[in-house]
């Protein structure tokens, strides 16, 4: 039997090569190859600069501060996402008010977002859900300051822009399993130079002339040095991405699951179907050695206790990520549309459901 993790960093010799280097440097810490991965960085987003984080959290943490968001404000972020964005929006001692997702996108529905604009309202926090863009048409005409959230983005497109062009400033995360990843780390990107310049001041607090309250969010150049070999080979992994997501949709196209809806800027940072019993069809799968996931953990509004979010609790209930990265190989590909294929196949799936 195989085991296959539903994700796995493609991590090899160009990042071997490039971290040894800088350990043999002697200069581990922010440095040389940090500036060197933002200006990459920047100019692959085609964005004037970049300022690197020790997270994605840390990212939005600090976009979020330097848009000015503070106590007694209001930033809508999605329900149906990780925690992380929870987290930033009270770090920055705001009020964090979910809104619902659309049902066949699993991204913010700006009708709903619109509902839950107050005069309080200072940000919107956008992410690019599994890979898939936002409709950031839409998001964009409601008037409220847009921080795309690329965290599983990097490198799609929408209207043939890259993802990370269309707000204020754009976050990613270079978290181990995350479309590139320099182990932990992330980044913000924005043509504004205050801006960009508030958030490194706010990174560090050694040798500042004044005292005021910051952070200690530093990239390192260990990191850096994984991250520019990664960004040599994003364009290849969402090749890989976008081959074996076909693979899927040719494979199950014939088995009546509700696969992802196709658009022309998704990377397929996930592939996750839409089905009932989502929960036994992981538990068969498991047991034939192959791991997939609920693709959120929990919709936030249940951790803050709130209801009227029909959409992200019917995703919550019956999405399901089945494996895709750039490392799996052909014949882990084809054993998982076989087992998935024998686990709801055909006529079999009510009897998979029960
Ligand atoms: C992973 C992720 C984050 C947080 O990034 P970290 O680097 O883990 O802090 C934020 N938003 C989204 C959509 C994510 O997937």
């Amino acid at each position: 039997m195989m085991h296959i993790p539903h994700s796995r960093p493609t991590l090899g010799d160009p990042e071997a090569n490039r971290a040894r280097q800088t350990i043999l440097s002697g200069m581990v810490a922010q440095g040389p190859e940090v500036e060197k991965f933002e200006t990459a960085f920047a100019r692959k987003f085609q964005t004037k600069h970049g300022a690197a984080v020790s997270s994605g959290t840390a990212a939005l943490h600090l976009v979020l501060l330097s848009l000015g968001v503070g106590s007694g404000d209001e930033v809508i972020i999605p329900s149906y996402v990780c925690a992380a964005l929870l987290h930033a929006v009270h770090h920055a001692g705001a009020t964090p008010v979910p809104a619902d997702i659309e049902a066949d996108s699993y991204n913010l529905d700006p009708t709903d977002v619109r509902r839950r604009i107050t005069a309080r309202t200072k940000a919107l926090v956008v992410p690019h859900l599994f890979g898939r863009p936002a409709n950031l048409d839409s998001l964009g005409e409601l008037g409220i300051p847009i921080i795309e959230d690329c965290a599983q983005a990097a490198g799609g497109t929408l209207n043939g822009r890259p993802l990370g062009t269309f707000g204020k400033a754009a976050v990613f995360s270079f978290y181990a399993t995350k479309v590139m990843t320099t182990g932990e780390g992330g980044m913000v990107i924005s043509d504004s130079p205050s801006l960009i310049d508030h958030i490194k001041d706010l990174r560090d607090y050694d040798n500042r002339p004044s005292y005021a309250v910051r952070y200690n969010y530093k990239m390192t150049d260990l990191e850096a040095a994984l991250g520019l070999s990664q960004l040599e080979r994003l364009d290849d992994f969402i090749r890989c991405r976008r081959t074996i997501a076909e693979a899927y949709d040719r494979a199950l196209a014939s088995t009546g699951l509700s696969l992802p809806r196709p658009h022309p800027g998704h990377i397929y940072f996930r592939y996750v179907i839409d089905l009932p019993g989502a929960g036994k069809i992981r538990e068969k799968m498991q047991l034939e050695g192959i791991a997939c996931e609920k693709p959120v953990f929990r919709p936030l509004h249940r951790y803050l206790g709130l209801s009227g979010y029909p959409r992200s609790d019917t995703a919550w209930e019956r999405a399901l990520s089945i494996p895709i990265y750039p490392a799996l190989t052909n014949p882990e590909l084809d054993y998982i549309i076989e087992k998935l294929k024998s686990i709801y196949g055909g006529s079999g799936n009510d009897e998979a459901l029960s």
